[in-house]
Formats: structure tokens, sequence, C-alpha cells
């Protein structure tokens, strides 16, 4: 077993890495580093995903983690008590997702320094994942040669499975309405603003039923309080775990939209774009049954739940097998985000276990 020193130090090396999205350069340099130590080749596509492959014997497996971080993401200082990892407070930890980089390079280095035989692996760890996972979009698929992918995503103890992820869309629309002074010729004008409550008020917005939600998320508008606004921005998404739901909603915002501004004659452009294709798995899933079995033999609790997304949306819709599972870890995104180091020991067994 990794010992719980050696976790600490790997993890705090990548943490006090800073790798927000779009700067992950230096991260990617220390794990390529770190893997050529221990006699493993890594190279990096065109977009900056390191990518590293190990013979072996059996069935192709893929392991995945992503370099990036949220912010705030900028000189993280961890404190450990207890077993429990935070950062000073001011920052988010970043376990999310360097536990995962932590646990698959720890699993690599056991395999390799006590020689034991394994499956072909591959490590992918992608850049941009939380800018709507431009690393696996743009990632190198002529490189990978599984079938399977470990996607290691998820922010609860050992044992969560994710079986299923929303489509996501995301809608931008502008109103343009007509300007004029507000006091002396209101008549003249059109109101972009009043346009955009006229619509916004004939819509269900929040949770539409129990698998579809609709949010408008930004608004900008009006240059004054004296001019009738002449243009409005307004920004939104849908998720939803059918893709039908989901595009039926897309339509039901861009009719409230077209709508309101015939009536009020102002024009209206509106552009949706489909940013996370979702998925569903069943339970009979060949890595998924694989998955639970291993975790029956470390006596890890197999615990099937729904999220949000990730890079595996983007393998499964490439054609990929790619199950999410958790790596340990609470409250990410957060400045509470913490992560327990045992919780790291008990994937870096499953890892191993996985890969043999
Ligand atoms: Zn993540």
């Amino acid at each position: 077993m990794t010992s719980k020193k050696q976790i600490k130090d790997t993890f705090f090396d990548l943490i006090k890495i800073d790798s927000v999205s779009g700067e992950e350069t230096k991260v990617a340099f220390y794990i390529k580093r770190y893997l050529k130590r221990i006699g493993v080749d890594a190279s990096q596509d065109k977009f900056g995903n390191v990518i590293a492959r190990l013979d072996g014997y059996g069935e192709f497996l893929a392991l995945c983690a992503h370099m990036d971080t949220v912010e705030p993401g900028r000189g993280i200082e961890p404190v450990v008590k207890n077993d429990i990892v935070r950062s000073k407070g001011e920052t988010i930890l970043g376990a999310d997702d360097k536990a995962s980089i932590t646990e698959i390079l720890e699993a690599v280095k056991y395999l390799k320094i006590k020689n034991i035989k394994h499956r072909p692996i591959e490590l992918i760890f992608t850049c941009g994942e939380e800018k709507y996972f431009a690393g696996s979009i743009n990632l190198n698929y002529k490189k990978i040669r599984s079938k399977d992918v470990i996607v290691l995503d998820h922010s609860m103890p050992p044992g969560a499975i994710i079986m299923k992820s929303p489509f996501i869309y995301n809608f931008e629309i502008k109103i343009k309405g007509k300007s004029a002074h507000a006091g002396d010729v209101p008549e003249k004008g059109v109101n972009a603003i009043k346009v955009t409550g006229d619509a916004i008020s004939e819509l269900k917005i929040g949770r539409i039923n129990k698998t579809t939600t609709l949010n408008i998320g930004e608004i900008k508008g009006g240059i004054g309080i004296n001019t009738v606004p002449e243009e409005v921005y307004i920004k939104g998404e849908v998720r939803a775990y059918n893709q039908d739901s989901a595009l039926r909603q897309i339509d039901l915002v861009s009719k409230a939209f077209k709508k309101s501004s015939r009536k009020h004659k102002a024009r209206y452009y509106f552009k949706s774009s489909l940013k996370c294709p979702g998925y569903r798995h069943l339970r009979t899933n060949s890595l998924i049954k694989e998955i639970v079995l291993v975790n029956k033999e470390l006596g890890i609790n197999s615990k099937f739940i729904d999220n949000a997304a990730s890079d595996a949306n983007i393998f499964n819709k490439k054609g990929l097998n790619s199950v999410v599972i958790s790596k340990g870890g609470s409250n990410p995104h957060s400045i509470r985000e913490s992560i327990k180091i045992t919780h790291m020991q008990k994937m870096i067994s499953f890892l191993v276990e996985i890969c043999t």
C-alpha cells in the first residue's frame, strides 16, 4: 500500500502548481517528469493534453483526470489536520482534480516499483475540463487504443459510480429595440428591456420537471436611465437527461422572445448550442460491472448516482465507454473544498486492482 506521506507529498506538489484553466503547462510538465522518473514515456498532443501508455497483458484500460482548476485557484496553501486536507481558506484546494492525478500517478508508480503484471494502461490528463471540456473535445483520439475509460472526477468518498449525465444547451439572445429620449419622446422608442421582461414572464424558469432545468443567467442592457434601452443581451442554459426535453425548452425560450419581439416591433436574434452531450449507462455495462467487482473485493460500497458533466460526456460521444467514479473529497469549486488522505489511499488500491 502506498504510504500516506508519499500520497501527501505528490498531492501537495500538484496543488501548489497553479493551473487555472488555460494555464496547465507547468502541471503537465510535472506529470511528464514524474512519469519519466518511473520509466513511463508521456507526450502532449497539440492541445496540451498529456497522454501516456504502459504496455501490458489483456484489454486496454484508460485512466483520466483533468489538470485544470477553477478560480480562486492561485497560490493554494494546503493545510492537513487529522487526515483531512483543506486550503487555508482563501482559495479552492484543487483536489478537483489533482487528487485524481495523484491517485493515478501513485498507482502507476506502485505497479512499476513492485513489478506487478498489469493490463495495457493508457493515461489521459486533460486541459480545460472546467471550460466545457475543451481538452477532451480537442484530444488526439488517434493516440488512444482503449475502448474503456475511467474518469476520476467526482467529489465523494470512494465507491460512487456515475450512471447518467445531462445534455446541456446554452443559448444567447439579443433584442434590438430603438433608443429615444425617455422623457421627451418615449413613444418613438422600442424598449428592449420591456421586450425581455414580457418574454421572461411567459416562461417557467428553474426546475421544469424532475430531469429538466432552465436558467436565464445573464442579462445586460441599457445605457442610461433617461434613454429608452435599445439593446439587451440574454444568456441562459437548459439541462436535461433527455435530449428531446432539452430541445423542447430551447424552443419555448425562442418562441417566447420571438412573440414578445413581434408584439413590441423589436428585432430578435437567437442562438443555441449543445455544450455537453449527455449519456446514460446501464448496470450491465461491462466496465461498471468490473468497477463494482473491484469495489467489492476492496470492501468499498458501490453507490450509483447521477451527476453533472465531465470529460466522460465527450468520451462517450466519441464512441468510447467512459465511466466517472469518485476520487474522494467534498465541496469542490469552493474554498471549503477538502479531501481525506485515506480516501486517496483507498483509490490508489482500487486503481492498482482494476489495472491487474
Ligand atoms: Zn473536476
